[in-house]
């Protein structure tokens, strides 16, 4: 065949080039309704993900996250037991039944047990024998009057010995109506001989209640990605025994025989649910449909990615989901947009492309809750954001997913760079602005739900003059939008 012909080029387009078409409409944009999968078990009332890279998504941001309906995917730059530590903060953190509980012991003095709870920060504290049996529990309101007196009288004198307790099984309503009737705030949780397994708080349970659209699993504990090379089937079977509820197997290009082999493998010896990327063609699509619980596209999109300049290699954003979601569609398999996605509008578009759900890195990376610290430049304030392929994040181990062999002394061809981007405070206020967004582009279509958006919405093509027509233009901002920046 000519090479001339390979000059006949398809044409591939990105979130620039489209835009969604407005459609009668009933919806409202606060009745739309954001529910979607990220994988073939795994639904979101939120479906955002923060992208597994070491300057976005540790415990603190994942915890975050899925409190309001997202998830948060932790980032591989870290051993395996940091990793497994890092999944247990998430699962830890709203738990119904804390497990490790702060208990004194009968013979202690007030004086003790009152340091003690000051110094783990808890009001009260379950009395135990050597062998865990409760015996009363004690509260800071127990021990004032004591303190008054005499500080050192023992615990067994100040408790209350009349223990409301609780079984293994309690379920949150039935705690709370305990602690009303009996005017408490903690209830041990006991086994059939008396002893202390955990405990539940009216703290912990209001807490949960503020967060009503969090992202749980079926033992209401938040839910939680995890990046897995694809070749680590040890980091794989460690972070499913502590509970994650996916595992993203994180590769810069999937399609790739001994990849795709190896996360098979790896979906075969795991519980949770496997998605697999990034892959940006339908061939590739059609290579991990037999097996994949989600597949996530992107190859090139990303902000703080040079793979298209560095590889000459990649494929527009838009035309990459919308082919994967073709054949993933058809085998029922949620797809993940990854990269590139600078607006609420670029997030609902790659929805309307056929995505599930997506993923962000650079829009995250300003929040408080990202690792790293803020910084200023000529009065601005930033915090640092890498690619997980920049020299520095494969230096300090992120080089799994770009490099052939993480040799030590190998030099690197990077395909990220190191960056700042603008601080931005809390990710409440940014997750809120990008899922508003989103609704709003929903109530344009008029549609209520995802699956019906996606059904729903047409795009127009738009050219350099509709583009910029998009953007603010001609005038001078004068005042910050909350979600909108010019050149971001
Ligand atoms: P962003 O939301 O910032 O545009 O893109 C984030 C995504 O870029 C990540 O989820 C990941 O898929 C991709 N990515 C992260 N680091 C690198 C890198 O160093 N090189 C490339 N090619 N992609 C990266």
């Amino acid at each position: 065949e000519p090479f001339s012909e390979k000059l006949r080029v398809p044409e591939a387009l990105t979130f620039d080039d489209v835009l969604l078409r407005p459609k009668e409409s009933r919806v409202e944009p606060d009745d739309a309704d954001t529910a979607s999968r990220v994988s073939t078990s795994v639904e979101l009332s939120v479906p955002v993900l923060s992208a597994a890279m070491d300057t976005v998504t540790e415990s603190e941001l994942a915890i975050a996250m899925a409190r309001r309906g997202g998830l948060g995917v932790l980032h591989q730059n870290m051993d395996v037991e940091e990793t497994v530590a890092e999944v247990d903060r998430v699962k830890r953190a709203d738990e119904l039944v804390i497990r490790e509980v702060v208990t004194a012991s009968p013979d202690q003095t007030v004086r003790e047990v009152d340091a003690m709870m000051e110094e783990e920060g808890v009001s009260g504290a379950p009395v135990v024998s050597g062998d865990d049996e409760v015996l009363g529990i004690i509260s800071a309101t127990d021990i004032r009057p004591y303190l008054e007196v005499g500080d050192r009288d023992e615990v067994r004198e100040a408790m209350t010995d009349e223990v409301i307790t609780a079984p293994e099984d309690v379920d949150a309503r039935n705690a709370l109506e305990l602690m009303y009737e009996h005017k408490i705030e903690r209830v041990p949780i006991v086994d059939d001989g008396n002893h202390l397994t955990g405990l539940v708080t009216m703290q912990g349970i209001l807490q949960r209640r503020e967060y009503d659209s969090a992202a749980r699993d079926e033992e209401g504990r938040l839910r939680v990605g995890v990046a897995v090379g694809p070749f680590e089937s040890e980091r794989a079977t460690a972070v499913d025994a502590a509970g994650a509820d996916v595992l993203f197997i994180d590769c810069a290009h999937a399609h790739n025989r001994n990849v795709i082999e190896s996360a098979r493998e790896i979906e075969e010896s795991v519980e949770a649910d496997v998605v697999v990327g990034n892959v940006g063609t339908r061939e590739a699509a059609e290579a991990l449909v037999g097996f994949a619980d989600g597949i996530k596209v992107g190859i090139g999109p990303g902000s703080i990615c040079t793979t298209r300049v560095v590889t000459g290699t990649g494929m527009p954003q838009i035309t990459a989901v919308a082919q994967v979601a073709d054949v993933a569609s058809e085998h029922d398999i949620p797809v993940i947009a990854d990269g590139g996605i600078r607006y609420s509008g670029d997030a609902i578009k790659a929805i309307a492309a056929g995505a599930d759900a997506v993923m962000l890195g650079s829009y995250f990376a300003g929040t408080d809750e990202a690792p790293g610290r803020v910084v200023t430049m000529n009065g601005k304030r930033y915090k640092q954001y890498r690619g997980m392929g920049s020299v520095g994040a494969m230096q300090s181990g992120g080089g799994e997913r770009y490099l052939k062999d993480t040799d030590e002394d190998e030099d690197y061809v990077p395909e990220g760079v190191e960056a700042a981007t603008p601080y931005k405070g809390s990710v409440e206020s940014e997750l809120f602005q990008l899922v508003g967004g989103m609704k709003s582009g929903m109530g344009y279509v008029g549609a209520e739900t995802i699956p019906e958006f996606k059904r729903r919405s047409e795009f127009v093509r738009v050219s350099a003059a509709g583009q910029t027509e998009g953007h603010a233009h001609d005038v001078v901002i004068t005042d910050e939008a909350p979600n909108y920046s010019p050149d971001s």
